[in-house]
């Protein structure tokens, strides 16, 4: 259903419309996507680490630069909520935001995941997805989407008046104050806006509401990153299970997510180095 209107379109209303759409960024002026360079790194990987998330639980994890996370699913189609941070300043954090903008609602092998003002730099970068396959689905869906947010105890009291405390918000917050041995509260200030890894999600064609449907992930799908800064990760499962039908409670089946964490040889990273941060002077027109 679409709003009802209460003004008169204008004589033009019809040539108005027709302006051509412009793509809002020069992307094709982003650092290009090296593939041969990723693709010669994680030829030969060494598995460093490894990691379980149980279902409707967070855990985070530091990923050096130059190494490779995998978010792998195991046992059964699951959701996982992505944060990254810079491990050595939480303040320099992934933005969901600009990514959507720079590349697409939904993520891929070859996309990065931009981290917030003032540094504004790829924190990490897609480097394989089993799932690229599915591309857009009739209903306008793709997978690993950059337009949700994440769930919440406080947009779940909103709606349902109900206390929930297995959201990915709070699942990150713990998963975070545990992992950097932080109060809660100062914890929880620093999640963010999610990749929303797995999910499958859109805009309703006629209202452009945000939707989900059951995501298409199946045991042995992994998407795989590299890490472009030494980096601070925290993964929920998130209580939706596949986010087909409802999230925020305890209804949904919920599987866990594993977490491969793999270096390349040292050889492979021969002359590369981690992004700068932007060298934009900060003056804002005041100097
Ligand atoms: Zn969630």
């Amino acid at each position: 259903m679409t709003k009802p209107t209460h003004t008169t379109p204008p004589p033009d209303a019809a040539a108005r419309r027709r302006a051509p759409p412009v793509l809002t960024y020069s992307v094709e002026r982003l650092p290009s996507f090296d593939a041969s360079f990723y693709n010669r790194a994680r030829a030969e990987l060494s598995e460093v680490a490894e990691l379980t998330v149980p279902p409707r639980r967070a855990k985070a994890f530091e990923v050096p630069a130059g190494h490779f996370f995998r978010i792998v699913s195991v046992e059964g189609p699951q959701v996982g909520d992505l944060n990254l941070w810079n491990a050595h300043d939480l303040t320099e954090r992934f933005y969901s935001g600009k990514t959507r903008a720079l590349h697409a609602t939904h993520l891929s092998t070859g996309d990065r995941l931009w981290s917030t003002f003032p540094r504004l730099r790829p924190m990490a970068t897609i480097t394989h997805d089993t799932l690229d396959w599915y591309g857009w689905d009739e209903d306008g869906a793709g997978v690993h989407d950059v337009i949700g947010t994440r769930c919440d105890p406080y947009t779940n009291l909103l709606l349902k008046g109900t206390e929930y405390h297995h959201c990915c918000h709070s699942n990150l917050t713990r998963a975070l104050a545990t992992e950097r041995k932080l109060p809660l509260e100062e914890a929880e200030v620093h999640v963010h806006d999610v990749m929303n890894v797995f999910m499958c999600t859109g805009y309703t064609r006629d209202t452009h509401q945000y939707f989900m449907k059951a995501s298409p992930v199946r045991p042995g799908d992994f998407i795989e990153f590299f890490a472009e800064i030494d980096l601070l990760v925290a993964l929920s499962a998130c209580p939706g299970g596949d986010c087909g039908a409802s999230h925020s409670d305890d209804i949904a089946k919920c599987y866990p997510l594993n977490v491969e964490v793999h270096r390349p040889p040292e050889e492979a990273l021969a002359g590369w180095r981690s992004p700068l941060p932007s060298r934009y002077s900060r003056s804002h027109g005041t100097r």
